[in-house]
């Protein structure tokens, strides 16, 4: 699975930010996982301790936030939740279209101490 080496990226980016910050190990990482990113937020949390072993990441707490795909209505502006085959503002019944909402694969914050 591609959540690997995603995985991996983001462990190594978190042990090398603890290093430069000398730090004795990372406590949380915090992620941020669109729904439409490509990417599974069970699968990151999966690999992570293989991942992390013998990395100062090791024993961290992986906090992975969902986020949900959001549509823009043209007609009134609301960002609204997308339903299956269906692109209509529940608000005013006019046509939505695509954001960058829900295309996330961020890491948000790395906690060391
Ligand atoms: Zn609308």
């Amino acid at each position: 699975m591609h959540e690997y080496p995603a995985t991996l990226r983001i462990v190594e980016v978190a042990d090398a930010r603890a290093r430069a910050a000398g730090a004795r190990r990372v406590v949380r990482i915090r992620l941020d996982v669109g729904d439409a990113s490509g990417y599974v937020g069970d699968s990151v949390h999966l690999y992570f301790d293989p991942c992390a072993a013998g990395t100062l990441c090791e024993g961290a707490e992986l906090e992975i936030r969902r986020i949900r795909v959001k549509m823009r209505c043209r007609s009134c502006g609301d960002l609204f939740e997308r339903i299956p085959l269906s692109f209509d503002c529940p608000a005013c019944g006019g046509e939505g279209e695509p954001t960058r909402i829900g295309r996330e694969f961020d890491v948000v914050s790395i906690d060391v101490e």
